[in-house]
């Protein structure tokens, strides 16, 4: 029984010192637990969970500079457009603002590039999205630093959290629309 078991062994493709029974079930190829990645459809090497991937990836070059630029002015511009509605709670605010301008740039973004798209075009537009809203937050976080400094932490501090939690909302809201759009088949 234990014999046979080990006939059965092979070796990782990646790794040929490692013995394992594990194979992807796409290209068949034995797979260590590490190399293994668990689809909802059974263990994957990463080559082939690549390689799915990259039928996805359909963004040019020059996409990510559009996309960049377009979500930087944007998340700048979403800092902006929150300042002139001033009645609201700074947190609110936030929410409201970070959510709504999340969307806007996704939106823009994907019909500046004609809807083309990979998994790194969805981070450059993530990163440059929350720079534009801390380029737009950057004298509001250095005024509320030094009035920390000053020892009113409370007063200070409240500020700077809206601004981490505006970037933090635009974030994932820009991430959960793009990946919908990069994942769904
Ligand atoms: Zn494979
Ligand atoms: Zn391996």
């Amino acid at each position: 029984m234990t014999e046979e078991l080990h006939e059965e062994y092979q070796v990782c493709y990646k790794h040929p010192d490692r013995k394992t029974l594990l194979r992807c079930n796409k290209c068949d190829r034995p797979i260590c637990p590490e190399c293994a990645v668990r689809t909802p459809t059974g263990y994957r090497c990463k080559d082939c969970i690549k390689s799915q991937q990259k039928v996805f990836d359909t963004a040019e070059s020059k996409d990510y500079f559009i996309g960049g630029a377009i979500a930087a002015v944007l998340g700048f511009a979403g800092t902006f457009v929150m300042r002139l509605v001033p009645f609201l709670p700074v947190f609110v605010a936030a929410l409201i603002f970070a959510a709504a301008f999340g969307k806007i740039i996704c939106a823009a973004v994907r019909a500046a590039v004609s809807r083309r798209r990979s998994v790194m075009l969805t981070r450059v537009v993530v990163i440059a999205a929350a720079l534009g809203a801390l380029v737009g937050f950057g004298q509001e976080i250095i005024v509320n630093f030094n009035i920390i400094s000053m020892g009113m932490a409370y007063m200070g501090l409240m500020p700077i959290i809206a601004d981490i939690l505006y970037i933090v909302v635009q974030s994932v809201t820009i991430l959960s629309d793009m990946n919908g759009m990069v994942f769904r088949r």
